[in-house]
C-alpha cells in the first residue's frame, strides 16, 4: 500500500504533485517522506484514461467512465487529444484526421484546431483540462488533500505553442503549473540521475502507440535534451498485431475472414494477443484458446517465435537510436545511463537489445508506466521548496544574461547567464536630467556590453515621476524569472511609488544555436565591448560633470569669483573638446581637470549641506546636480 500521510482533522494538506498527462493514460504522483509515489484512487487505480466523453447535451465524463461509454457514443468519445494540443490544421496530417470519429476544425480567429463534438467546438486544452480535472479529483478524493500546484510533463519535441497549451490546460483545471518539464527529463530524475552532476543519459520510451528516444546531457545537475526523435505510430500495438498473425497462422483463409468480419471477435483476438504478449515477457511459451462464432483457436506460441515476429519493429527503434546518437555526435559507449519508459519496455527482447547495444543494462527497476509521473513529482517537490532527500538541484538555468539599457547605450546586467531559475534580482537606478518625469526601460538579453549588440526583449515607460533634480529619483528595478522561465520586469520609483512593468518569455523563438552564437560573439568581442562600455559610461559621467559645472557658474556667482569662472570655463572647453576623442583616458584626464577647478566650490557646498540640513533643507536641494557615479545609481534613459 502507498504510504500517504493522512490529513489532520479539519485541515486539508496541500498536495504538490507531478502529472504525466499522457496520450492514452494520465497519472499523478507526489513525494512522500522523500520518495515519489503514484497516487492510487479509492478503487486502487493509478491510471486515468486520457479519454473524454461528451453526450449530445454536452455533459462530459472523463477517464474510465468515458471509455465505458465509448462503445455507445463513438462520435462523442475523444481520445489522444494530446496530439492536437497547440497545433494548427497544417501541423496535422489528413490521415490522422481522417481516422477520427469526430471532426477537427480550425478555430475562428486563430490557427489552432478545435474538436467539433455534437455541433460544438472544444479546444484541445479545454479537453485536456477536463482530464487534468479528473486526475485532480481522484487524487483529492484518495488523499483528502488539496491539489493546487503541479508539474506537468510533455514530450521533449513539444514546441512553445504545445507547452503553452498544456500550461493553459493546467490553469483551466484550477492548477498552478509550477513548471512544464520534458518526459525524458522526468524519467531521469525518477532514477536520481541528476545526483551524478554530469553525464549523458539516453531515455528509451516505448508505449502502446508511440516511441520516443532522447539524449539528455547533465551538467552541474542541469538536464538538457540534446537530441530527440520518435515515431508516433510505433509501439506495443504493433507487437499485438504481430502476435495476432502468429496466433492465426494455422487458420484457414475462411476462418481468418470470419474472425475479421466479427467485431467482437476482432476485439477478443486483440485482447488475447496482448495477454499472450504480456505472458511471454515472463515465460518461454504460452497457450491461447479462443472461440469466436464457429471459429476455434487453440495454439501455443514460444518466446522465440514471438521475438522473431516483433524483431523488425524493435529494429526500427534502434534505427532511431542510431539517428539521435549521430545527431548528438555520440557513440553508444558515450551513454552513461539508459532509462526505460513505457509499458512495452517490459519486453525482454527490448531490454536485451538495449543491453547489447550500450554494453550495460538499462534502468528498469521502477515501473516504466509510472516513472515519468514520479520524476515530475520530484521536480514539483523541489520547486515547492521541499527537497526529495538530496538538497537543491538545478534543473533549469537562464541561457543568457538579462539586463536593461542605461544612459549612453550600455547594458546594466541584473541576471547573469546560467542563473538557476526561479531567480530574482533588484537594482537601484536614477535619472540623468533634471525634472525627468519618465524613464524608458529597455529589457535586453545577451552577453555583449552595448545595447545595440544585444537582443531586445521589450520596452516600457515608467511615467508619473514627480519633477526632481537629476540623480534624485530612486528607481528600483526588479527582474524575476519564474519556474516556467517567464521574465517579469517591474520598475518602481520609490519616492512617489509609481510603478510599471512587463512580462516576457526570454527564450521565446530562441534556438540553441542562436544562444551559442550569442555567447561565442561575446567572447570574440569581449575586449572591445568592455572598452566601448567604459567609454560610454565615461561620456555619460562627463556630461553630468559638464552640466554641474555650468550650473554652479550661473547659480552661485557668490562662490565663483571671475578668475575661478575663467578657469572653470577653460576646463569646460577642455572637456568638451576631449569628448570628441574615442580615447577614454583623454576624457578622464579632462574631467579630472574640470573636477579640480570646481573642487573649492564643491567643498563649500558640502559645508552648506551640513549646515542647512539642520534648517530643514534636503541634501538634494543644496547639492543640485552633483554627478553620481556609484554602480547602484546608474542613470536610466
Ligand atoms: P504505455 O503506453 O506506456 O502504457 O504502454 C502500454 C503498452 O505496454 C501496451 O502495448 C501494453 O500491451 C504494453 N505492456 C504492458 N505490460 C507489458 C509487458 N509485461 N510486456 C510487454 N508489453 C507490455
Amino acid at each position: 500500500m502507498v504510504n500517504i500521510p493522512l490529513p489532520m482533522k479539519g485541515q486539508a494538506r496541500e498536495l504538490i504533485v507531478g502529472i504525466d498527462l499522457g496520450t492514452t493514460n494520465s497519472l499523478c504522483a507526489e513525494v512522500v517522506n522523500g520518495k515519489p509515489v503514484v497516487i492510487l484512487d479509492r478503487e486502487g487505480r493509478a491510471i486515468t484514461p486520457s479519454v473524454v466523453g461528451i453526450d449530445d447535451e454536452h455533459h462530459a465524463v472523463v477517464g474510465d467512465a468515458a471509455v465505458e461509454r465509448g462503445l455507445t457514443n463513438p462520435a462523442g468519445t475523444i481520445r489522444s487529444v494530446k496530439r492536437f494540443m497547440g497545433r494548427g490544421l497544417k501541423d496535422i496530417s489528413d490521415v490522422e484526421v481522417g481516422r477520427l470519429p469526430y471532426k477537427i476544425v480550425r478555430t475562428a480567429g486563430s490557427e489552432q484546431v478545435a474538436v467539433r463534438v455534437h455541433g460544438r467546438e472544444y479546444l484541445p486544452q479545454e479537453l485536456s483540462a477536463l482530464i487534468l480535472g479528473e486526475v485532480k479529483k481522484r487524487a483529492v478524493k484518495a488523499t483528502g488533500g488539496k491539489l493546487k500546484r503541479a508539474v506537468i510533463t510533455v514530450p521533449a519535441y513539444f514546441d512553445d505553442g504545445q507547452r503553452q497549451a498544456t500550461r493553459d490546460a493546467g490553469r483551466m483545471a484550477g492548477i498552478d503549473v509550477l513548471r512544464i518539464i520534458n518526459e525524458p527529463t522526468a524519467a531521469a530524475l525518477a532514477y536520481g540521475l541528476h545526483r551524478g552532476k554530469s553525464g549523458t543519459v539516453l531515455v528509451y520510451d516505448l508505449g502502446g502507440g508511440t516511441f520516443d528516444v532522447s539524449i539528455l546531457k547533465l551538467t552541474e545537475g542541469v538536464f538538457k535534451v540534446i537530441a530527440t526523435t520518435g515515431n508516433t505510430a510505433l509501439g506495443g500495438d504493433d507487437f499485438d498485431y504481430a502476435m495476432i498473425d502468429l496466433l492465426t497462422a494455422g487458420l484457414s483463409d475462411e476462418d481468418k475472414a470470419a474472425l475479421d468480419a466479427h467485431v467482437q471477435g476482432r476485439v477478443a483476438l486483440k485482447m488475447a494477443a496482448e495477454r499472450a504478449k504480456i505472458a511471454l515477457s515472463g515465460q518461454d511459451s504460452t497457450s491461447i484458446q479462443l472461440h469466436v462464432g464457429d471459429v476455434s483457436l487453440d495454439t501455443t506460441v514460444t518466446r522465440a517465435q514471438y521475438e522473431a515476429a516483433i524483431d523488425p519493429f524493435v529494429e526500427l527503434t534502434f534505427d532511431a537510436i542510431d539517428f539521435v546518437l549521430d545527431e548528438a555526435g555520440l557513440d553508444p559507449e558515450d551513454i552513461g545511463d539508459v532509462v526505460c519508459v513505457g509499458g512495452s519496455t517490459r519486453t525482454p527482447l527490448v531490454r536485451a537489445r538495449l543491453e547489447e547495444h550500450f554494453d550495460k543494462p538499462p534502468h528498469t527497476d521502477l515501473d516504466p508506466d509510472q516513472v515519468v509521473a514520479m520524476g515530475a513529482a520530484i521536480q514539483a517537490s523541489m520547486l515547492a521548496g521541499e527537497h526529495a532527500g538530496d538538497g537543491t538541484v538545478l534543473l533549469d538555468v537562464t541561457p543568457l544574461s538579462l539586463g536593461i539599457e542605461t544612459y549612453g547605450g550600455g547594458c546594466s546586467k541584473l541576471l547573469w547567464r546560467n542563473s538557476p531559475i526561479p531567480v530574482r534580482a533588484t537594482e537601484g537606478y536614477t535619472t540623468q536630467v533634471d525634472d525627468q518625469t519618465s524613464v524608458d526601460i529597455h529589457v535586453l538579453q545577451g552577453e555583449r556590453e552595448m545595447a545595440k549588440d544585444l537582443r531586445s526583449l521589450g520596452r516600457f515607460k515608467l511615467r508619473g515621476i514627480p519633477p526632481m533634480k537629476a540623480g534624485m529619483p530612486r528607481v528600483l528595478i526588479e527582474f524575476f524569472i519564474d519556474a516556467n522561465g517567464i521574465l517579469k520586469v517591474q520598475a518602481k520609483e520609490m519616492t512617489s511609488g509609481v510603478e510599471a512593468g512587463i512580462e516576457v518569455t526570454p527564450t521565446y523563438g530562441l534556438t540553441d544555436d542562436q544562444v551559442e552564437d550569442m555567447i561565442f560573439d561575446s567572447i570574440e568581442h569581449a575586449e572591445e565591448d568592455v572598452e566601448a562600455h567604459l567609454l560610454a559610461d565615461t561620456k555619460v559621467e562627463a556630461g553630468s560633470v559638464l552640466r554641474y559645472s555650468r550650473k554652479i557658474i550661473v547659480d552661485r556667482p557668490d562662490l565663483v569669483p571671475p578668475p575661478l569662472a575663467v578657469q572653470i570655463e577653460a576646463a569646460i572647453g577642455g572637456l568638451v573638446a576631449a569628448l570628441e576623442s574615442p580615447d577614454r583616458e583623454v576624457i578622464d584626464a579632462a574631467m579630472q581637470v574640470l573636477n579640480e577647478s570646481t573642487a573649492p566650490v564643491a567643498a563649500h557646498l558640502m559645508n552648506e549641506v551640513l549646515q542647512v540640513t539642520v534648517h530643514g533643507k534636503t541634501m538634494g536641494e543644496v547639492l543640485g546636480t552633483k554627478p553620481r557615479t556609484k554602480a547602484s545609481e546608474i542613470q536610466l534613459t
